[in-house]
C-alpha cells in the first residue's frame, strides 16, 4: 500500500509514492497536499462476516494492516492490543460495557426510526480524539525506537486536541510534548486535565494571550526550518494520516454491532469541524462498508453544511468564526476536506491543487455548476452519500433537554449538534448511528444551562481541579519560546 499527495501532479516525474511509516510522523506532503492511499483497500463480504465477532482491538488490527503494510503484522497486532483495552477506554456509562470500547446505545427503535448513539468518548480525556491519538502515541514510540530517533511535538490548543495529545504521549520514550494554551482561557476542567499531568516529558506552556497568539507562536517557530529540523519538531494535527485511518475502525465496529447481515445498511451522523472524523467514514464507505448516508453536522460555523447544501466552499475570516458552546467545532476552514474533494473530482491532483490554490487566493471555490463556477461536481456529491445540517446554541439546549427527558441520558454539546441533525435525516429501515464525540462533563457550563444540574463526572475525575498543576506562564515571544524548547530538549548541546 502506497500513499500519494492530493496535489501530486501526474506530469511531475517524481510522483513519489510513500509508505505508511514514511508519512506517520509528518503532516502535509511537501507539495502542500494531503496523503491518501493510491487505492482504497476493499473489504469483502466474507471478511465482514468474519469480523462480526472480533474484539475492537482485533478489528483495529485487521483494518490497519490493510493500510500499514510496511509494519510487520505481529508488531501491529501488539500495538492495537496495547491501545484498545478496557483500562484505557474505561469511562463508559455505568450501564455500558467498557470492553466494547465504543459501545452502542439504542435510543429509539421502530421500523420508521432507529436512532443509535455510538460512544467514542470513553478514553482518558473524554473526547473522541482519544480513539486515534492513543494509537498514535504507541505508533510514534514504536517508529522512533526502531530508528533510534526522537520527536518533540509542538502545538497549540484551546482544549480537546492538546489534552488528547498529552495523554497519548505521556511517558512515551523518545517523545516530548510542548503544548501552548491561552493562559486562564480554558475551562477549569480542561486546564486541570492538562496541567495536572506530572510526566517529565510533558510541558504545558500557558501563553499570556488568546488562542490565536498561541497558534502564531507555533507558526513562527515552525517557519524557522533550521530550528525545526535541529530540534526535531513535529505536530499531531488532524490531517495526520494515521489519525484518520485509526478512526475508520469505529465505523466498521458501529456497523457490525448494529446489523446482523451484510445486506443491511446504516447511516452515520457526525459532529464535524475539521472533517477528520467524517473523512474516516467516507474512507470506510469507499472500502465497501454498506453505509447509506454520511450526515455532516455543524454548529453555527457552517462552512461544511454550506458546501453540502450548495456546492460552494467558502472559508471564513476569523471575524466570521463564532465562539460557540460546541467549541471543538469552531473552525473557519476544514483542514481534511481536501481529501474528499480529491475523490470528488475523480482523483485529479492538478484540479485539486487549482481548487485549493483558489481557497488561498479567493477564499473558496464553487462546484455548483452555476454559470461562472469552478465546476459541476456538486451533482456527484449524492453518489458519496453525503448530506448535512447545522444547529445553534438554542438547538443544543433543546436537544440536551429532549435527550435527557426521552432517554434519561446527558449528552454533551457537540453530540447534541449531531442528534439534532440526525433527527432531520433518519429514514425508515436504515438505522442512524450518531457518533458521541465528547462526554457531557467536559462542557458542564452548557449542561447546567440546559438542565439546571451538573453533568455526572466519571470516576476519578471528581476532584481533578484540586490536583497539583505543573505549567509555566510565558509571553508570546518567539525567541523565548525557542530558548525554552532548546533548553528542555538538550539538542543544542
Ligand atoms: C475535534 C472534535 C470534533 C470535530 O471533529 P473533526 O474531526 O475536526 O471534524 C467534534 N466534537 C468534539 C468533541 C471534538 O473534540
Amino acid at each position: 500500500m502506497q500513499y500519494v499527495s492530493t496535489r501530486a501532479t501526474s506530469a511531475s516525474a517524481a510522483r513519489n509514492p510513500q509508505h505508511f511509516s514514511d508519512i506517520l510522523l509528518g503532516g502535509l506532503a511537501p507539495d502542500g497536499g494531503l496523503y491518501l492511499p493510491e487505492q482504497y483497500p476493499q473489504v469483502t463480504g466474507a471478511e465482514l462476516d468474519a469480523w462480526r465477532t472480533l474484539s475492537y482491538a482485533e478489528l483495529a488490527y485487521e483494518i490497519l494492516r490493510k493500510f500499514a503494510t510496511d509494519i510487520p503484522d505481529a508488531d501491529l497486532k501488539a500495538l492495537t492490543a496495547k491501545t484498545y483495552t478496557p483500562e484505557v477506554y474505561r469511562n463508559a456509562r455505568a450501564d455500558e460495557s467498557a470492553s466494547q470500547i465504543t459501545p452502542l446505545r439504542v435510543l429509539e427503535q421502530s421500523p420508521e426510526r432507529t436512532l443509535i448513539l455510538q460512544g467514542l468518548s470513553n478514553g482518558p480525556t473524554l473526547a473522541f480524539k482519544d480513539m486515534a491519538m492513543q494509537l498514535l502515541g504507541n505508533l510514534f514510540e514504536y517508529a522512533l525506537a526502531k530508528n533510534g530517533d526522537e520527536l518533540n511535538i509542538f502545538g497549540a490548543t484551546s482544549g480537546d486536541t492538546g489534552s488528547a495529545a498529552e495523554y497519548a504521549m505521556r511517558g512515551k520514550r523518545g517523545i516530548r510534548v510542548f503544548m501552548l494554551s491561552p493562559h486562564k482561557k480554558m475551562s477549569a476542567f480542561q486546564t486541570a486535565q492538562m496541567f495536572s499531568l506530572q510526566d517529565p516529558n510533558i510541558f504545558n506552556i500557558a501563553v499570556e494571550g488568546v488562542f490565536d497568539d498561541c497558534q502564531d507562536m507555533v507558526k513562527a517557530v515552525s517557519n524557522d526550518l533550521e530550528f525545526k529540523v535541529r530540534q526535531k519538531i513535529g505536530t499531531v494535527n488532524s490531517i495526520n494520516w494515521a489519525r484518520v485511518v485509526a478512526q475508520v475502525v469505529y465505523y466498521f465496529r458501529g456497523y457490525l454491532s448494529a446489523t446482523t447481515s451484510n445486506d443491511q445498511k446504516v447511516s452515520f451522523t457526525v459532529p464535524s469541524g475539521n472533517f477528520g472524523n467524517i473523512c474516516a467514514g467516507h474512507i470506510a464507505r469507499m472500502m465497501g462498508l454498506p453505509i447509506a448516508k454520511l450526515v455532516v453536522a455543524t454548529n453555527e460555523n457552517n462552512v461544511l453544511d454550506e458546501f453540502f447544501r450548495t456546492g460552494v466552499y467558502r472559508v471564513r475570516k476569523s471575524s466570521e468564526t463564532y465562539h460557540t458552546s460546541s467549541p471543538s467545532m469552531d473552525i473557519s476552514k476544514a483542514s481534511n476536506f481536501e481529501r474528499f474533494v480529491y475523490d470528488l473530482v475523480g482523483r485529479d491532483a492538478d484540479r485539486t491543487h487549482a481548487l485549493f490554490r483558489k481557497v488561498d487566493t479567493h477564499g473558496g471555490f464553487d462546484l455548483s455548476g452555476a454559470p461562472g463556477s469552478d465546476g459541476d461536481e456538486f451533482n456527484l456529491v449524492a453518489n458519496y452519500g453525503f448530506q448535512s445540517g447545522c444547529s445553534t446554541h438554542e438547538d443544543r439546549l433543546a436537544t440536551i433537554r429532549d435527550v435527557f427527558d426521552d432517554y434519561g441520558i446527558t449528552i454533551d454539546t457537540h453530540t447534541a449538534d449531531g442528534i439534532k441533525v440526525a433527527r432531520e435525516h433518519v429514514e425508515p429501515g436504515v438505522p442512524m448511528i450518531v457518533l458521541e464525540t465528547a462526554l457531557a462533563a467536559k462542557f458542564n457550563e452548557t449542561i447546567l444551562e440546559a438542565l439546571g444540574t451538573d453533568a455526572a463526572r466519571p470516576a476519578g475525575f471528581e476532584d481533578i481541579e484540586s490536583l497539583p498543576q505543573r505549567f509555566v506562564v510565558m509571553q508570546p515571544n518567539v525567541a523565548e519560546m525557542k530558548q525554552f524548547i532548546a533548553a528542555h530538549t538538550g539538542l543544542d548541546k
